[in-house]
């Protein structure tokens, strides 16, 4: 079990060397896959184009893998935008539409108030996507997943972990009812590279990635899991107020500092 401060540490200097490398190495990858199919386009042989189709595959997986390192590489803190919880769900949802089987119901359940959050919309349907995908994997069988968003006031509780400040928050649940995890599992699910999924399935930077865009956004996400029941994701964000979002005028932007 990592400390949070190593995790995070760990996490950023992840970030720093998936930067450098992925970038170049994505390049690389996508020569090869053209030589690959050009080749391919050139054969007839069935065994040649069988070896030929698995060396694409295998690189097909290897460009996946570097695609995923670059966008954990890429979670600046950024100021992101003030944008609207549910409509980002809802978006996740048309998303999700053709990825999700037929034996897997996917139900929505907004908030009943709106939540504003600041945050970058494609990153928030990251972290959706992310999830709803790791619960649809974790049901081979069928189930159902809850993405449930509610606002949620704490208070000043100094033993209540995670340690955020008190005040207004966005709660973002995702529950399936699946395979669940082991505590010995859960205690590792965010640290990158952490995977229980066969090799050509999973690369296990989907909830470092997650973890990553919660914490930078000033919020954080915990799990509760059980063997054959199920798990939940919980997420919270501070919200945005109309009195504590930073002004937005014209003396701002004549300072250079807006835009
Ligand atoms: P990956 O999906 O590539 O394995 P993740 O970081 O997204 O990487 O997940 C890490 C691991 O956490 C998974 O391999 C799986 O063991 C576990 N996990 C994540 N979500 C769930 C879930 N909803 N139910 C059960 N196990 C899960």
């Amino acid at each position: 079990i990592m400390e949070r401060s190593a995790l995070a540490e760990r996490l950023e200097s992840l970030g720093q060397l998936a930067g450098g490398v992925a970038h170049d190495f994505n390049n690389l990858l996508a020569i090869n896959l053209n030589y690959l199919d050009f080749v391919l386009e050139q054969t007839s042989d069935p065994d040649a184009r069988q070896d030929l189709t698995r060396a694409r595959a295998s690189a097909e997986r290897a460009r996946e893998l570097t695609r995923q390192l670059l966008l954990f590489a890429r979670q600046e803190p950024g100021d992101g935008d003030v944008i609207d919880l549910d409509s980002v769900i809802e978006d996740a949802r048309a998303l999700l539409g053709r990825t999700i089987g037929g034996h897997v119901e996917l139900i929505t359940r907004p908030s009943p108030q709106p939540l504003a959050i600041r945050a970058d919309w494609g990153r928030m349907e990251q972290i959706l996507l992310n999830l709803v995908i790791n619960a649809r994997d974790a049901m081979p069988d069928g189930g159902t997943v809850i993405i449930e968003a509610a606002p949620v006031e704490l208070d000043d509780d100094p033993d209540r972990l995670p340690p955020l400040p008190a005040g207004s928050y966005a709660q973002l649940q995702v529950s399936d009812t699946g395979t669940g995890m082991t505590p010995e599992v859960a205690a590792r699910i965010f640290e990158p590279f952490f995977t229980t999924k066969a090799k050509q399935h999973g690369t296990g930077l989907g909830l470092a990635t997650v973890y990553a865009i919660v914490t930078e956004s000033g919020g954080d996400i915990s799990v509760t899991s059980e063997p054959q029941v199920g798990t939940t994701f919980r997420i919270l964000l501070p919200t945005v107020t109309a009195g504590t979002a930073p002004p937005d005028d014209a003396a701002t932007q004549a300072s250079g500092s807006a835009g």
